[in-house]
Formats: structure tokens, C-alpha cells, sequence
């Protein structure tokens, strides 16, 4: 059973925000469990506790090598006392990344598959060929994304989030998305930032809420266009705005998810694109252990939590 610390919503302050006459707020899930962070917190949580009670002892899992799923399943696993396996996408390449690193120092063990193989994570014959290898085991999907993730972002906001007029989040599969959707309050709006480049994810949410059956109070609008080239892809731009974001307020953004989010708020801000008298709620999603490994590979720094 994971615990998490108290949450909460720190308040920015900053000349532009008066200017425009809107208030910014940003909830730090980066800061709701010591090694299980972000938003897998909540994704997580209830399918760590559906395994153990159905008397699984093992976890499996998909991600790339610097995956944050990867690295919380493994947390949350070790915290649960249960065994877990990462399937990790592409060769695997000694010394391992941070990612990785920590992730076989905390008991899981790692199976490297090439792409074209990585691709068949949804099929019932991989899956087949795996439980050979491995025997029993709960499987959680790439990017933790079911309904028991959904059920456990539905429980990021709180009563005392009612007041915000609009709620951003980082999309990379939706299921946080979607969580918060489902938990929004009467005439909130959800605005989504997808890290991921294309229009496909409008289908994709729609898919979710159709899968999921979510209904909601509120309303939602996704951008697509914050993504800096495509998933895990940066500008300098984008990396001096991180840089930027932590000098002005101390807060450690990612180049992955956050960073292009908050980017988007602040562009959003600048074009007028909130009503005077908005109240907006940015949720950190964390995901920041993999600055270390961003840093290591491209020799760009990046605050550091
Ligand atoms: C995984 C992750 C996301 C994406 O969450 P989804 O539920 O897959 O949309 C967003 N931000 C961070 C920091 C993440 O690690």
C-alpha cells in the first residue's frame, strides 16, 4: 500500500500573472511520495494493491529507457513486496542509465527487446511468449494507463480545488487525462498539453472516455501544439524556459512532460487566451529522475531536484 505525503497547491507569483489578472497555482505531485513520483503515484497505486490481492507476486511492465513508469513500478513494486519485470524497449546498452540503474538496484529485473519486437506489447502471443519466460504475473500496460489508473487520477484534485477556474495536465497515453476529467468540478476546464506530436490523440482521449465510460462536470480542450518536435524532443528554447521557470519560482520542470506544459501555460497567458479573473491549476506531474539521464545523454544541464 503506497501513502501518499500531503499535496500541495503552491501559489506563483509573478508580474505577468497581475498584469493579465489571473492566478496560477501548480499542484506538486513531484513532491507526493519519496521515490514513487508524479502522477504514477496515482496511476499505480490501486493496481499495486489489485495484484497483491489477487495473490500476484510479480509486476510486468513496458517502457522505454528512461521511462518514468519504469522507474515507479519498480519503487512501487519494492514498497509492495512484490517481484517486478521491465520490458524495456531497444538494446541495452552497459553502463546502464540512471533510470535503469536505479531501477535494477531496487529489484527489477530487466528484459531488452528490439523495436519492432517492442511493438507487438499489445498481443496476446507476446504476451503468451512472456508469461513462458516469466511464469504468472500482473501485467500493467506501457505508460500504466487502465482503469485502475484512471480510478487513481481521479483522486488527484481535491474539494479544495473547486475554486480553479481550469486544470492543465501533461498528456503522454491520457489515462491522467482522463482521471481528471472524470473528477472535475462543475464548469471546470481541463486543458490538456500532449507531448507527443500529432492530432492522433484526440481519438485516443476519445477512445478513453468511451473505453472508460467518463462523465464529467466539465469541459476539455487538448493542444497539440507545444510539443517541440515530438516525444522527447527539445529546443533550446525549451530548455531555457526550464531554466528560466526555476530560477523565477524554484521549481524543477522536465523536458519531457512538465516543461512543455508550463511553457504552454505561459505562452497561453502572454496570448490573452485567459479571461481576467481565471484561476489555473497547473499539475506537476514529476517525472523529474529523468533530468539526470536527459543531462548524461544530450550534455545538456538541467536543474536537478
Ligand atoms: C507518464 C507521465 C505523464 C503522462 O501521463 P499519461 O497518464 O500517460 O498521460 C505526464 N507527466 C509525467 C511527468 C509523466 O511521467
Amino acid at each position: 500500500m503506497l501513502e501518499a505525503l500531503p499535496i500541495k497547491n503552491q501559489i506563483l507569483s509573478h508580474p505577468l500573472l497581475e498584469e493579465k489578472g489571473v492566478e496560477l497555482a501548480i499542484k506538486r505531485l513531484d513532491l507526493v511520495h519519496p521515490t514513487v513520483s508524479g502522477n504514477k503515484f496515482f496511476k499505480l497505486k490501486y493496481n499495486l494493491d489489485q495484484a497483491v490481492s489477487m495473490g500476484f507476486d510479480t509486476i510486468l511492465t513496458f517502457g522505454g529507457a528512461f521511462s518514468n513508469h519504469i522507474l515507479a513500478t519498480a519503487q512501487g513494486a519494492k514498497a509492495s513486496n512484490l517481484k517486478s519485470i521491465g520490458i524495456i524497449r531497444g538494446d541495452e546498452i552497459r553502463p546502464l542509465n540512471p533510470t535503469l540503474a536505479q531501477a535494477v538496484g531496487l529489484g527489477m529485473q530487466l528484459h531488452f527487446v528490439d523495436r519492432a519486437t517492442y511493438r507487438q506489447k499489445k498481443e496476446v502471443e507476446f504476451i503468451n511468449t512472456l508469461e513462458e519466460k516469466f511464469g504468472q504475473y500482473y501485467l500493467i500496460p506501457e505508460g500504466g494507463t487502465n482503469a485502475l489508473a484512471i480510478q487513481g487520477t481521479a483522486e488527484i484534485m481535491g474539494i479544495a480545488d473547486r475554486k480553479f477556474s481550469h486544470i492543465t495536465t501533461c498528456i503522454g497515453t491520457g489515462g491522467t487525462f482522463s482521471g481528471l476529467y472524470a473528477s472535475l468540478y462543475l464548469d471546470q476546464n481541463l486543458l490538456g498539453f500532449s507531448a507527443l506530436k500529432g492530432e492522433f490523440i484526440h481519438q485516443e482521449i476519445n477512445d478513453l472516455i468511451e473505453r472508460y465510460q467518463l462523465s464529467s462536470s466539465g469541459a476539455y480542450k487538448i493542444f497539440t501544439n507545444y510539443h517541440f518536435g515530438g516525444y522527447a524532443k527539445y529546443t533550446q528554447e525549451l530548455i531555457d524556459f526550464i531554466w528560466w521557470f526555476y530560477e523565477k519560482f524554484e521549481i524543477v520542470l522536465d523536458p519531457i512532460y512538465t516543461g512543455k506544459m508550463a511553457f504552454g501555460i505561459w505562452d497561453l497567458i502572454q496570448k490573452d487566451h485567459f479571461l481576467p479573473g481565471s484561476k489555473i491549476l497547473m499539475i506537476h506531474s514529476g517525472g523529474l529522475q529523468g533530468n539526470v539521464g536527459f543531462t548524461q545523454l544530450h550534455k545538456i544541464p538541467l536543474p536537478i531536484l
